[in-house]
Parts: structure tokens; C-alpha cells; sequence
């Protein structure tokens, strides 16, 4: 296939002092050993599994050695409720120096007017724009025809007509199997109990959003808030039309770009197609594509900040200042020039990922990406998700099964497997290497078949892999991540 290779800069993890940080992780191996040896020796297990394994799940990355020790600090210490210089607690002023610095990078980085960068995670950052949103929007109309001022002055009988007027709004995501977020309004989720839900999927000719059927659902539907955003869709999003259509129903528009922040980070998704200055509010993972710490920021319009930072203590616990920090400290990497190289690469590697697989025959949800991951369906291998992952597992490549849309085996054994570029080419994967990773992709999952269950049939979880598959594959796998090691020099002794 021809090489679309662009040289891979420098760039975390990559760029970091090798020497310095195998004393700083020796030192502190040695310090965690003296308390609870299997603990170290469960942080050292990991970094082997991550080193010798092809780290393919669209949801993980590599943060930098730079990110990961400022979360091994005093800062976690503190406790900080509140916002930025109203705490309640005393002594908080290294804590609001990092939340600000945090907070100023996220602006800077997404051109966002407003940024919340408490949130422990993706979930709590969603919880927390839901929380804002109605807060804007019912709330206080709702307090002021009450005619109170704050809820302090509410009665019992105002709480009981503010729980109804809460219980009962409408909020609009895409569809599990489409690709949405059980956060967007899903059962297993408070959303799903907060909110009368209703989903948007895709053409189930091309498997692709249509605008048209969404704008007429959301007519019919009027929701208060319109989700867009996703966990399994390999396709871009065109948020300008996303906005008209919920402001054609007076709905507020919340995206959530946990999977593919670091795409608009590094300006891959611009225009229409970076919902920042399209969405009311935006949430967002650290720990995806974006390569920071786990954790979440929500961004927002002038008019949703003062709700927004209520996040804490109305639905978050005190503020984690060591993860706001490493927050601070990879949004500070992300604005790099060379963060805008890795976004693309991420882009560029998904692309040839996808042509790889079609190229040997796979089928593609959508039939290919435009983002950072790619939906593989396995079902012609005659097999399920849950085999395919497991083969490929045993063959040293880290997926996870994901359903497609209209799945036959459901969300458990699924039908799909989820496959992301973000953390290959953190390593300093380039689009010749990703071609390699389908072929070795469409060999273990030619070379796998359905096993018998126990009780006679066709079993949905076992798999029989041919002889030899999985360890030539994995010495394969190894040769590649020879190439690209893991944080090259870090030695932890
Ligand atoms: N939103 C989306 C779109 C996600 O894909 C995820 C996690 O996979 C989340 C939110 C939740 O993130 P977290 O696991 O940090 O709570």
C-alpha cells in the first residue's frame, strides 16, 4: 500500500527525559514497595503488558511521564470544595493557582468561553451539564414564577413542582447501537431516569447520520436538550447542523467529544465540524485522544458558566487537585505545535487502518472513518465480538467488542469489534505499521472459528484459533512494537 507516512515528530510520550524519569519511577517503585510490594509489582506488571501488547482501544492512550507524575503528589491532599478563589475550605491557594492554570488552558485550547475542569470523568462531566442545563433552563424561570429569588426561599410545595417540572424533560442522543453513550440518556445511567429519552440512529442503508430524519424527529419530539457525539462512530459530526436543528426546537445543544477532543485539539475537526463554538455546553474526557489523565472538563457559553461551576458540591466530590494539575499539564502538551501532528497522524492511521482491513475483505459500519477509530464487523469471520476480542487478545492485539447497528447478538456478545488509532500512534505508529495491524486483524480472525458450546450448538463466547495463529501473530506484533517502544529508555531497574 503507498505510504502516506509523514515523519512522526518528537513529541509526548515520546520526548521526555528517559534518565530522569527511570530515577523519579524507580525511586517511587522502591517507596510503594517498602508499604504493599504487590502493588508495585502490579504497576510494573502493567507497563510490561503495555509495552508487549497492540494497544487498539479507541477509548486509551499513553500520557506522558510528565502527566503521570504530577498525579503522584501532594495536591491529591487537599480538600477544596468549591470554585476558583470561593473554597470552602481554607488554605486552597495552590489549588486555585492550578485550577486556573488548568482552566486557562482549556480555553486557550478549544477557543471556549467557559471551562469546568473539575470533573473526576466523563460521566461526572456529563452529570454535571445536565445539572447546568436545567438549571438554566427550568430552574431558575422556574424559581422566578415562583417568585423566589434563590433556592433557599423555596417551600416544600415549590420543591415537589420543581421535582415534576425536573422529572419530566426530554433530552435527544444518538442510539447505543448507533454508536451513542449509555450517558446520553440510557437506562444503566442517571440520564436515563432524569430524562424522558428518546434515540436518533443512522440510515440503516448507509449507516451514516441523516440530518433530515433527525430534524424531523426532534419536531415531533421537542427535546430540551439535543446530545450529539459518540463512542463507536467513525464518522464526523457537522455540528452547524446540529445547532440549527436544535434551535429550530428551542433545544439546548450538549456535545460530548470524549472520544475525539484531541481530533479538534489538533485541529483535524474544524469548521463545521468542531462543535465548540456550535454547542451551548461541550463535555469532554482527558484520558482519550486527548492524552491526558482520567478525568473530565465541560466547556461552555457565557450563559452556563455560573451553573456550570456548580458542578461541586452539587454532583462531584471535592475537587481532585493532583488530577486537575496533570489536567493542566497535558492540555499545556496538546497545545504544542507538535500535538497537531500526532491528531493528524491519529486521523491518518485510522484511515489507512480501515483501508488495510477493506483491502482483505473486512466490512466497515459506514464503510470506512473519518476519525480516529473504526467499527469492524465480524460477523462475516462467522463470528461474535466476543470471540473476535478474545482471539485477538490471545494474539497480543487489544480490542473491545462493540455492537452495530441493529446488532443480532446484542450489547454482550455484539456483533463488532471497536478498533482506535490514538494510542499506536502515541508509540509512533505511521500509516505503513497500521496496514501490517489489519493484516495481522484479518489473519487471526480468518484463522478463528466458533466452538461448540458445553451444551451441544454453536457457542458465542468460545473460539478455536488454527494452530500456530496466535504465537506467530503476537512474535509479528512484536516485531512492530520493537520498533516503536513504549516510553524508549525508561528503565525501571
Ligand atoms: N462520554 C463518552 C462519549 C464516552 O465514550 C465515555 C467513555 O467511554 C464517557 C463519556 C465516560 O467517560 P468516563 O469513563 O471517564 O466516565
Amino acid at each position: 500500500m503507498a505510504s502516506q507516512h509523514v515523519e512522526t515528530p518528537a513529541q509526548p510520550p515520546e520526548s521526555f527525559d528517559a534518565d530522569a524519569a527511570s530515577t523519579a519511577y524507580r525511586s517511587a517503585l522502591h517507596v510503594i514497595a517498602a508499604v504493599e510490594p504487590g502493588i508495585a509489582a502490579a504497576i510494573r506488571s502493567e507497563l510490561a503488558d503495555q509495552r508487549a501488547t497492540l494497544k487498539l482501544i479507541a477509548s486509551e492512550n499513553y500520557a506522558s511521564p510528565a502527566v503521570l507524575l504530577t498525579m503522584g503528589t501532594w495536591l491529591s491532599d487537599k480538600y477544596a470544595e468549591g470554585t476558583i478563589g470561593r473554597r470552602m475550605y481554607a488554605g486552597c491557594q495552590n489549588i486555585d493557582t492550578v485550577e486556573q492554570i488548568a482552566a486557562d488552558h482549556a480555553r486557550a485550547l478549544f477557543a471556549a468561553p467557559h471551562a469546568y475542569v473539575q470533573p473526576h470523568s466523563g460521566i461526572d462531566a456529563n452529570l454535571v451539564a445536565f445539572w447546568a442545563i436545567l438549571a438554566h433552563r427550568v430552574e431558575a424561570p422556574a424559581l422566578a414564577s415562583l417568585g423566589a429569588g434563590h433556592v433557599n426561599d423555596l417551600t416544600d410545595e415549590d420543591w415537589e413542582a420543581l421535582r415534576q417540572q425536573l422529572g419530566n424533560q426530554r433530552a435527544l442522543g444518538m442510539s447505543l447501537d448507533a454508536g451513542g453513550h449509555l450517558t446520553h440518556g440510557f437506562r444503566p445511567n442517571i440520564s436515563g431516569k432524569m430524562f424522558h429519552q428518546a434515540s436518533y440512529g443512522t440510515d440503516p442503508r448507509t449507516e451514516l447520520l441523516d440530518y433530515g430524519a433527525l430534524r424531523a424527529q426532534a419536531r415531533e419530539f421537542r427535546p430540551l436538550i439535543l446530545i450529539a457525539g459518540y463512542s463507536a462512530y467513525p464518522r464526523k459530526i457537522n455540528f452547524a447542523v446540529m445547532r440549527e436543528i436544535a434551535d429550530e426546537v428551542g433545544a439546548t445543544l450538549m456535545v460530548d467529544m470524549a472520544h475525539f477532543a484531541g481530533l479538534v485539539a489538533g485541529r483535524v475537526f474544524t469548521g463545521d465540524f468542531d462543535p465548540v463554538p456550535f454547542a451551548h455546553v461541550t463535555t469532554t474526557t482527558t484520558h482519550k485522544s486527548l492524552r491526558g489523565p482520567r478525568g473530565g472538563v465541560v466547556l461552555c457559553q457565557p450563559e452556563y458558566a455560573d451553573a456550570v461551576d456548580r458542578g461541586c458540591p452539587l454532583v462531584l466530590g471535592g475537587p481532585l487537585g493532583h488530577v486537575i494539575a496533570a489536567k493542566a499539564v497535558a492540555l499545556a502538551e496538546a497545545r504544542q505545535p507538535s500535538f497537531r501532528q500526532y491528531a493528524q497522524q491519529v486521523a491518518d492511521n485510522a484511515t489507512a487502518l480501515a483501508t488495510g482491513l477493506l483491502s482483505r475483505g473486512a466490512r466497515l459500519v459506514t464503510g470506512g472513518t473519518e476519525n480516529h477509530l473504526v467499527l469492524l464487523d465480524v460477523s462475516p469471520f462467522g463470528l461474535t465480538g466476543r470471540q473476535a476480542e478474545s482471539a485477538l487478545l490471545d494474539s497480543g492485539i487489544v480490542t473491545n467488542r462493540n455492537a452495530i447497528p441493529r446488532d443480532p447478538n446484542g450489547a454482550w456478545y455484539t456483533s463488532g469489534v471497536r478498533l482506535g488509532t490514538p494510542a499506536l500512534t502515541s508509540r509512533g505508529f505511521d500509516t505503513d505499521d497500521l496496514d501490517r495491524v489489519a493484516e495481522l486483524i484479518v489473519g487471526v480472525l480468518s484463522a478463528t472459528s466458533p466452538a461448540a458450546a458445553p451444551s451441544g450448538g454453536a457457542s458465542k463466547a468460545r473460539y478455536l484459533i488454527a494452530d500456530g495463529v496466535a504465537e506467530r501473530t503476537r512474535a509479528a506484533a512484536g516485531e512492530l512494537l520493537a520498533h516503536h517502544p513504549l516510553y524508549p529508555g525508561l528503565d525501571l531497574g
